[in-house]
């Protein structure tokens, strides 16, 4: 998967008139060290784009315009940096965007159980918060960049935290194509991936877009159990289980929590389903798979999450992209999957029995 190693040695460069040296490298030149240093610095496809504005710039203002993004009001601000990523860095001229898979070596079932006392969690979460892991590689790939190309250029590291409508930018490096579930999905790699970009002053030759291979396929629209897609390319984050169970802090709308079946943080299940991620490679990433340090992953005990103190969330999620979700919307996503546990009688009275305000209704 990795290209072969390169000489760290960095060759004699032309120096400018204030002494720093400039690369010789042609564009494409470049964006060849680019690509073959990110897969080298274990990213699984690493695509660039032009620093432009976006093109499909009508589905993300529909999608605002229609309320779909719901409580996440943050998508709504700064919209016009959101939609050109020269905004973010003075001078870009190209958006670098390094791609890992997350998708785990096991599976929900294998790893916990499934006799209606336990919750489940999105693959993302299972590991270390990609937010950090990805960062970091992210800086290491600039660094080595600087190194190899003896050409001084700045850039912004960005993973999922500065304003940027990210798959579209993505799609538009050539690193995937947006699914009909809204998702990037590459053809070797599935969906089940984390996206990191870096925008940079350097002057890179784009990658060719990635053709769409949906084909006729249909099954995410069929298999979300909350109806979340309004037609095919457009998701309506107020109905989506990942959104209520991780974003969403106030009551659950009664309607939509019999469709949560378990999920007690994020849903998978438009992932599981397609074909493309069934024979997807499990991810080379270590800090992504489930380890001790994260207790809860993948199937936690509901009892465990509805008895939680503050101490022990902070606890049991250091480190984790669970975090995110508080202790009061932990338990009522406990409460709700337990209500869903057809059978289990023990749980649902013990949640009756604890109603600390953690009631699913
Ligand atoms: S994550 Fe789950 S609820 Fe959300 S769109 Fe996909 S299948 Fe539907
Ligand atoms: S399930 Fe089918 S339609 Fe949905 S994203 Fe995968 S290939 Fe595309």
């Amino acid at each position: 998967m990795n290209g072969g190693r390169l000489s760290t040695t960095a060759p004699s460069f032309p120096r400018r008139g204030d002494g720093s040296t400039m690369s010789t490298m042609t564009p494409l030149e470049k964006s060849d060290l680019v690509r073959r240093l990110g897969l080298e610095a274990g990213f699984d496809e690493v695509g660039i784009a032009e620093a432009a504005p976006i093109r499909r710039l009508g589905c993300f203002v529909d999608w605002l315009e229609q309320g779909r993004h719901g409580e996440m009001a943050y998508l709504s601000r700064a919209a016009d940096v959101r939609v050109d990523p020269r905004r973010l860095l003075s001078g870009a001229r190209s958006v670098i965007v390094a791609v890992q898979s997350y998708k785990p070596a096991e599976e929900h079932e294998e790893a916990g159980g499934l006799d209606g006392s336990r919750g489940r969690i999105a693959r993302y979460a299972w590991g270390r918060d990609y937010h950090r892991v990805h960062r970091k590689k992210l800086q290491r790939l600039v660094q080595r960049l600087r190194e190899a190309m003896g050409e001084m250029f700045e850039a912004r590291v960005c993973v999922d935290t500065a304003p940027m409508i990210e798959r579209e930018v993505a799609a538009a490096a050539g690193v995937g194509w947006i699914g009909k579930n809204t998702l990037v999905l590459h053809p070797r790699l599935g969906s089940y991936l984390f996206l990191g970009e870096i925008v940079t002053t350097l002057e890179l030759a784009p990658s060719a877009p990635m053709a769409d291979h949906c084909g006729s396929c249909t099954r995410c629209l069929e298999a979300c159990p909350t109806q979340a897609f309004p037609a095919a390319y457009r998701m309506d984050a107020t109905r989506c289980t990942a959104y209520l169970t991780i974003e969403h802090r106030g009551e659950i709308p009664r309607d939509l929590q019999s469709a949560m079946g378990d999920w007690v943080f994020g849903c998978d299940i438009c992932q599981e389903v397609c074909p493309h991620n069934s024979k997807a490679p499990a991810t080379s990433e270590p800090a992504y798979g489930l380890s001790e340090r994260f207790p809860l992953s993948p199937r936690p005990m509901l009892d465990v999450l509805l008895n939680m103190t503050e101490e022990q969330r902070q606890a049991y999620l250091a480190g984790s992209a669970m975090k995110r979700a508080t202790l009061a919307m932990l338990k009522r996503n406990a409460a709700i999957a337990g209500e869903n546990q057809a059978g289990n009688q023990r749980i649902k009275k013990s949640y009756r029995q604890n109603g600390d305000g953690v009631s699913p209704t």
